[in-house]
């Protein structure tokens, strides 16, 4: 029996955070075990907010393609592919366009959100509106059976579903509803407290090496009611804390609490000892990174095999599509 199918998608912000380790990278790599995987770097969907300053995308990818691989991406079990290198998902957000109103795309909670939060930019455009179609498009055209989300991102999947039975029923069958895998959302901030987020110049990147890592863990905000080394601290209100939720084993998250309540350890210590078990998780990826940054031909070969096994499952939906919508022609004579 074939495994079941699931996409999803990664925006080339370049190089990748341990935010993006421990929300998402570590759950699609555990994902290759049972699941038929399609990933790809969504570079299209950065220009519907980047637009006007698009940057070195081309960079970019390939950084996002060096962290994956060092992840533990595996492009033998896994399709590793540039969205914009498979161009039909661009004639399938067109054709789905057709039959989407746009009071659903207004009604996607993060399009307003995000017209809210980033105000410095101009997000009144069509391609911004339509970009939760364009991700339906991403989707469908693999037929993925089901989409690893986070929580924020449900709304999407909602809507992908909406208009996978308004095009099954207006035409014929051709997509499966995609379910929606929910992940278990880790809370990983930054070194200020907020979400770890490249544009808060806040994160700790995957391939920042040991000594930087120590670096930024030492300024990290703490419980700010803990001035001076001999004040208790309340580690449920630590960001430091946080993240030894998310990297140190029940031992050591015990002997951090347990020390900040009794002030027995001061905040350096605890975060030398997270340091510690962070590095025990990055020790991996820092030993596959190397191999794939000073060969970079090799990696634009894997994603150069992806797009194209990409394209041919998106080709073959297409060809159905074209069916269904009746503008599927003999070929014209050239
Ligand atoms: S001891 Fe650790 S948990 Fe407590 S405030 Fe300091 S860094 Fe945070």
């Amino acid at each position: 029996m074939p495994k079941p199918r699931i996409l999803s998608g990664m925006r080339p912000t370049g190089a990748l955070h341990l935010g993006n380790l421990m929300g998402a990278l570590d759950n699609w790599v555990r994902l290759q075990d049972s699941y038929d995987c399609f990933y790809t770097i969504v570079d299209w969907h950065s220009l519907t907010t980047d637009y006007a300053d698009p940057g070195p995308v081309r960079q970019n990818v390939l950084e996002v393609a060096i962290d994956w691989l060092a992840a533990g991406l595996d492009p033998a079990r896994s399709v590793l592919f540039v969205q914009s290198q498979v161009p039909e998902h661009a004639e399938l957000h067109l054709l789905l366009s057709m039959i989407t109103p746009v009071p659903w795309l207004e009604r996607v909670p993060t399009y307003k959100e995000q017209q809210e939060q980033l105000q410095e930019k101009d997000l009144s455009t069509y391609g911004f509106l339509g970009y939760p179609l364009l991700q339906t498009a991403d989707i469908v055209i693999y037929k993925a059976d089901a989409v690893p989300v986070g929580e924020d991102q449900a709304a999407h999947v909602e809507l992908t579903r909406e208009v996978v039975r308004r095009f099954n029923h207006l035409y014929r069958p051709v997509f499966p509803e995609p379910k929606t895998l929910h992940t278990e959302a880790k809370r990983i901030p930054g070194t200020d407290g907020r979400k770890m987020s490249k544009s808060y110049g806040n994160a700790i990147f995957m391939k920042d090496p040991p000594q930087v890592v120590r670096q930024k863990l030492k300024p990290m905000v703490t419980d700010p009611a803990r001035k001076r080394r001999t004040d208790p601290g309340d580690p449920g209100v630590c960001p430091v804390f946080d993240l030894h939720r998310v990297f140190s084993p029940p031992a050591s998250q015990e002997w951090a609490a347990a020390g900040c309540r009794s002030a027995g350890i001061g905040c350096l210590d605890c975060k030398a000892r997270l340091a510690d078990h962070m590095l025990e998780r990055l020790a991996e990826v820092h030993a596959r990174r190397p191999e794939f940054e000073s060969r970079p031909d090799t990696v634009w070969d894997v994603l150069r095999d992806g797009n194209k096994r990409a394209r041919a499952v998106a080709q073959a939906t297409m060809s159905e599509v074209r069916e269904a919508m009746q503008v599927a022609y003999p070929p014209f004579a050239s």
